[in-house]
């Protein structure tokens, strides 16, 4: 699994200061996609070794989100699970382009996740007729619908 770039973001996960990871080979295929460039096997080695050091390098974050990986869930959620083991006050977080959760990851090594593909007439999660979904995740799995966080502009 590669990653092209990175960012520090405060809108993509309410209440956290994020460290953005923009997985590449995206498998998605959504018609009027933001980010082709991510289509492509391209970028750094994402490895537990590789995440360590973005996160020693990026001071001050409170959450890591995975932006994409849907070619790889069972990465990703080890990826999450190496963060809960190694830097337990740090949050974590997936964006998924899937319509439904993949049953290969391990809920409990995520905070938060958000799915559904990228529809270009309804928009992302700030638009009130989106089809994406953004969750909490609770402390016994279950998932807490949080999207409108997004439409109040928090
Ligand atoms: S999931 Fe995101 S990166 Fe992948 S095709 Fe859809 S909009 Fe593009």
């Amino acid at each position: 699994m590669k990653y092209t770039e990175t960012e520090v973001v405060f809108k993509e996960v309410p209440d956290e200061i994020t460290l953005a990871i923009n997985i590449s080979g995206c498998p998605c295929r959504c018609p009027g996609c933001h980010s082709p460039h991510l289509w492509e096997d391209v970028g750094y080695d994402l490895t537990e070794r590789s995440l360590k050091n973005l996160i020693e390098t990026n001071k001050g974050i409170s959450c890591v989100s995975f932006m994409g990986g849907d070619a790889n869930p069972e990465e990703v959620s080890k990826l999450a699970k190496f963060i809960k083991t190694n830097f337990p006050s740090l949050k974590t977080s997936w964006y998924s382009g899937r319509s439904s959760l993949s049953d290969k990851i391990g809920l409990e090594d995520f905070n938060y996740i958000k799915i559904g593909p990228y529809i270009e007439e309804r928009g992302g999660l700030e638009n009130p007729n989106t089809n994406q979904v953004f969750y909490k995740v609770n402390p016994d799995n279950s998932l807490e619908d949080i999207t409108y966080r997004f439409k109040k502009r928090f």
